[in-house]
């Protein structure tokens, strides 16, 4: 890819989590990762500074892996994985387009992986002129089996963009988010409006996750949690729906909307640049 595409790019992904400005060239350095064992065959692989998550499950017929981060952090997510397998990488669901989660994908499909993702990322990425193309779609689930396991993946609706998919792991009572569920300091609520995200429609989104079985969340960025912790964000969101609308109606001025996005959902400049007027048009 082009650097010009490849900093557009960048410039999309830079939205999905709050990023200090000494942090602007994110992606162009290997991230430092750590190994979160879940459950015995079950893994989420961490960044540093910016915590986002690949999700492994492992097989004895191979790896199912959720998202894998910049092309650039690709060999130490290999290198990572051979500390606690000798199985190939034979599939890896994008949650989104966007390139923390979807940059490695080339890099994947050299060693044999084939991507997986929604209809509508994949022509996102085509639209971005992305590398890495996913090879197979699913419109609206699909699910892979390898080794005895299962990975269920889910179009719910629309979220943190249009194509976000979710990806339950039945035997491990266990579902991977993507960016549709963001936790911690750093990483608040952020819609993408260009990619077609919606603020009003994401609250309906997680209440259809919250309808699958499951114990165990991996958000896009942040720690693993719990499903409560998934109840609690559902309801956030129908918190800043509610309070954004009243706001419209009430015709507060945009400055008004930003203070209560900053002060209320942690929002920051990019996420401000990003996604204020998108809301204030949607809620009104
Ligand atoms: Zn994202």
């Amino acid at each position: 890819m082009n650097k010009q595409l490849w900093l557009g790019v960048v410039g999309v992904v830079v939205g999905c989590f709050a990023l200090p400005a000494a942090q602007a060239q994110f992606g162009d350095k290997p991230s430092k990762l750590s190994l979160v064992k879940v459950q015995d065959d079950l893994y989420v692989i961490h960044n540093d500074a910016v915590p986002g998550n690949t999700t492994a499950l492992i097989t004895n017929q191979g790896v199912i892996l959720v998202d894998d981060k910049f092309e650039i952090d690709h060999d130490n997510i290999i290198a990572m994985l051979k500390t606690v397998t000798t199985q190939p990488v034979k599939y890896v669901i994008n949650t989104h387009f966007h390139g923390d989660h979807s940059g490695g994908n080339a890099k994947m499909q050299a060693g044999g992986t084939l991507a997986v993702a929604s209809a509508q990322a994949r022509e996102r990425m085509v639209a971005g002129k992305m590398s890495g193309l996913p090879d197979i779609t699913i419109a609206p689930r699909g699910a892979l089996y390898l080794g005895g396991k299962t990975a269920e993946i889910y179009w719910l609706g629309r979220s943190h963009t249009d194509g976000d998919v979710v990806v339950l792991f039945p035997q491990n009572r266990t579902i991977a988010m993507g960016d549709m569920y963001t936790n911690g300091e750093g990483t608040p609520q952020l819609i993408d409006y260009a990619g077609g995200g919606s603020a009003k429609e994401w609250t309906a989104t997680v209440e259809n996750a919250l309808k699958l079985d499951f114990d165990t969340v991996v958000p896009g960025h942040g720690n693993v949690v719990k499903k409560a912790d998934l109840v609690k964000f559902r309801d956030s969101t129908k918190h800043l729906t509610e309070l954004i609308t009243q706001e419209v109606k009430a015709n507060k001025s945009k400055a008004d909307v930003e203070a209560t996005m900053r002060k209320e959902f942690g929002w920051q400049d990019f996420h401000v640049q990003m996604a204020l007027d998108g809301l204030i048009k949607e809620m009104h």
